[in-house]
């Protein structure tokens, strides 16, 4: 679809194109899952060492160093991190509300049911590269931990000291981790999937990451479950004329700032409002300790595009369909019904997206690269397996059989339509009047 965009300024790929993982990332990440499925620990201990620079010999945490951290953790940290907590878990806590068991009968002698059961293992990742990402150590325990999951591998980058950031191991422990291993990237993922004699292979993946963390997971999809593909950040605010340039600059910083493949994107249906952010981004880039990463983000991602008007903005919203959607316009709420595709949408200039990237009690894993379309974000639904189950008695019988056998027939499954016609009371078929 070509969407009516004029731009005020153009990214280096147009929006609307899916990014396609780059070969190089692809055979990258191939190659060393490959790697960690046949020597297992000692290929992620080669790894370490090579892309984070950090030798160890075992690739678990010790019970030494998991105290040692979390001894480092400050009173006030822990109370900031333990706020973030609560609320992170309240949000789940009514989630999992949200879904029920239940039973119901389907004719005379026939009851189906729904049963909620929790995953059993589950490997969360939390991204460490850049920035010691202890939001997503809440984000990606939590939901796992409320849905009652027996166990919880957390797996994250050593930084410079070659432990994890202290705060993300008092998160993850806090939220309801059983072992964190010093692993990052797609060898993180690989172990967590493939197992190894130090990591137990699990269930389903969880968590955000980088290029290489989220192709892992693409590629291992099978191999074990997956949340989502919650790749490298991104933000689309719509404006009108009421809005405010200096608000949304920093927004779209707050996100560029992640990576330089983040993606900042602002549709107005002003052009003063464009202009006034593209010389507020700038403005701001120049006071800002991360500038560099997120200038590269802007300057090679960033879009502002004018829309005729706020129907042609949403439909564009939609077409992208963005990790994180901010609606900056005089009446947010009514575009509430409009706009079906993002990961998590913030009503109103108030509502800025780093609150839910923190603690606002949302989840802040959400899908990228267009998979809103498809994909809602990480929440405590994607660790519960809602299983189905069926009884049937003899009257039941009497009434699913004709069916059943006739259906068969018209298929062609002889062997189902035996299957069904051995538990015949009548021997004769019935006509197809119910
Ligand atoms: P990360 O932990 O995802 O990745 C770091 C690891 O990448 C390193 O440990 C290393 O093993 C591996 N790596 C680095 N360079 C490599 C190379 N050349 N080849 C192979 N492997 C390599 O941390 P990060 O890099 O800081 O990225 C975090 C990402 O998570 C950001 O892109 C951020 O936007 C994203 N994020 C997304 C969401 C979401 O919900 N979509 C939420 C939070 C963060």
């Amino acid at each position: 679809m070509n969407l009516p965009m004029e731009y005020l300024k153009r990214a280096r790929e147009d929006p609307l194109e899916t990014p396609t993982v780059s070969a190089d990332v692809r055979e990258t990440v191939e190659d060393i899952i490959e790697a960690v499925r046949s020597d297992g620990d000692n290929a992620v201990l080669d790894y370490t060492r090579r892309f984070d620079d950090i030798s160890r010999d075992q690739n678990q945490l010790t019970k030494e160093e998991r105290s040692d951290a979390i001894g480092r953790v400050s009173e006030e940290e822990k109370r900031i991190i333990d706020h973030s907590l609560d609320r992170i878990q309240t949000f789940a806590e009514a989630q999992l509300e949200s879904i029920n068991e239940f039973e119901m009968s389907l004719g005379d002698g026939v009851v189906l049911g729904q049963k909620l059961v929790p995953i059993e293992r589950v490997g969360s990742y939390v991204p460490g590269g850049e920035y010691p990402l202890l939001s997503s150590a809440l984000m990606t325990v939590v939901p796992p931990a409320v849905a009652g999951v027996e166990r919880i591998v957390v797996s994250t980058p050593p930084q410079e000291d070659g432990l994890p950031h202290p705060a993300v191991v008092y998160g993850a422990m806090e939220a309801g981790a059983d072992e964190i291993f010093v692993m990052g990237g797609a060898q993180a993922v690989a172990a967590m999937a493939h197992g190894t004699d130090e990591v137990t292979a699990v269930d389903k993946l969880l968590g955000p990451g980088n290029a290489f963390v989220t192709e892992a997971k693409r590629q291992l999809f099978g191999t074990v479950g997956i949340d989502l593909l919650a790749g490298p950040s991104e933000i689309l605010v719509l404006a009108d004329d009421t809005a405010d340039a200096e608000l949304i600059a920093a927004d779209l910083l707050a996100q560029a700032e992640h990576d330089t493949s983040a993606r900042p994107l602002l549709v107005t249906t002003s052009t003063a409002i464009g202009e006034a952010v593209i010389g507020e981004v700038e403005d701001q880039l120049g006071n800002l300790e991360t500038a560099e990463i997120a200038r590269d983000a802007w300057e090679q991602m960033g879009i502002v595009a004018l829309a005729e008007n706020m129907d042609e903005a949403v439909t564009i919203a939609n077409e992208l369909a963005v990790e994180h959607v901010e609606v900056h316009t005089e009446a947010p709420r009514e575009l509430l019904d409009d706009l079906r595709n993002f990961g998590t949408l913030f009503l109103g200039e108030n509502t800025a997206n780093v609150f839910s990237d923190k603690l606002i009690g949302t989840n802040h894993t959400l899908p990228t690269q267009r998979s809103a379309r498809h994909t809602n974000g990480l929440s405590v639904h994607a660790v519960v397996k809602k299983q189905t189950y069926q009884e049937v008695s003899d009257e039941g019988v009497s009434d699913l059989e004709p069916w059943a056998t006739r259906q068969s027939t018209i298929e062609r499954l002889d062997g189902h339509a035996k299957s069904s016609f051995v538990r015949s009371q009548s021997n004769t078929l019935p006509s197809y009047e119910a």
